[in-house]
């Protein structure tokens, strides 16, 4: 079976500024390195992302938008925020049409998105930009489904990053993990110097490195699109 690593063109989809370099900068670098065309979606804009009262939201989604911009840069990767507010309310459905369109205009053979069924993820940005997306890879190939807009496109499949279970360690060479630490550096707003999380995920990278033979491996649960919808049938072909 054909790999996601064998796909030209890949979409990554972030619900907020940052996480897409969180979940897999390192396998965006490798992809970039490898000659494959890589394009990141932020749907929201992280103007919450603050605990300080004195900053106001229109100025942190700006700050938070110049932030991604050099992250997108360090990877080698397009951008496009489409400046959802942060936090929501979402309308599902409205999300999804626009997940449509963003599939049947950058035609990725693979999409990487935020693992929406993890079963203890509280954020709905992450579970409904997760499920959308999800929902999106198996609709936006249909012709009468938001016909008009867009010729219809179907993905390959899509690459969870923050899965709730592996199926796979990507394995990181120094190069990635130094374009994945710059990314995430690129994020001031988010994290300090000796930001816990990030020293916490960087272990947690090293050991699944190992697991890898790798230095560093991110943590990705591929399935294509027709392991999105029903149970496959168990047991031999034909
Ligand atoms: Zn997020």
């Amino acid at each position: 079976m054909e790999s996601w690593r064998d796909g030209a063109r890949f979409l990554f989809v972030s619900p907020h500024p940052d996480d897409v370099e969180l979940g897999c900068g390192g396998t965006i670098a490798g992809l970039v390195r490898a000659g494959k065309a890589a394009e990141i979606a932020v749907f929201t804009d992280g103007r919450l992302g603050t605990r300080d009262p004195a900053m106001p939201p229109a100025q942190l989604a700006r700050i938070r938008a110049g932030e991604q911009a050099h992250a997108a840069q360090a990877l080698g990767a397009g951008l496009r925020m489409l400046g959802l507010p942060d936090g929501g309310p979402h309308d599902y459905y409205a999300l999804r049409d626009l997940a449509v369109a963003l599939l049947r205009d950058v035609q990725p053979d693979w999409v990487f998105v935020c693992d929406p069924f993890l079963p203890y993820e509280a954020h709905s940005d992450h579970r409904v930009v997760g499920l959308a997306v999800s929902e999106a890879v198996l609709l936006s190939g249909l012709p009468h489904y938001a016909a008009g807009q867009g010729e219809p496109f179907s993905a390959q499949g899509i690459v969870y990053y923050f899965p709730r279970r592996a199926t796979e360690h990507a394995p990181l060479d120094e190069q990635c993990l130094a374009a994945r630490r710059e990314a995430i550096a690129c994020h001031r707003s988010q994290f300090g110097p000796d930001d816990r999380y990030l020293s916490r995920l960087e272990k947690q990278l090293a050991r699944q490195g190992a697991l890898a033979g790798a230095v560093a491996a991110e943590a990705l649960h591929a399935r294509r699109a027709s392991a999105l919808h029903l149970p496959e049938p168990q047991g031999e072909e034909g």
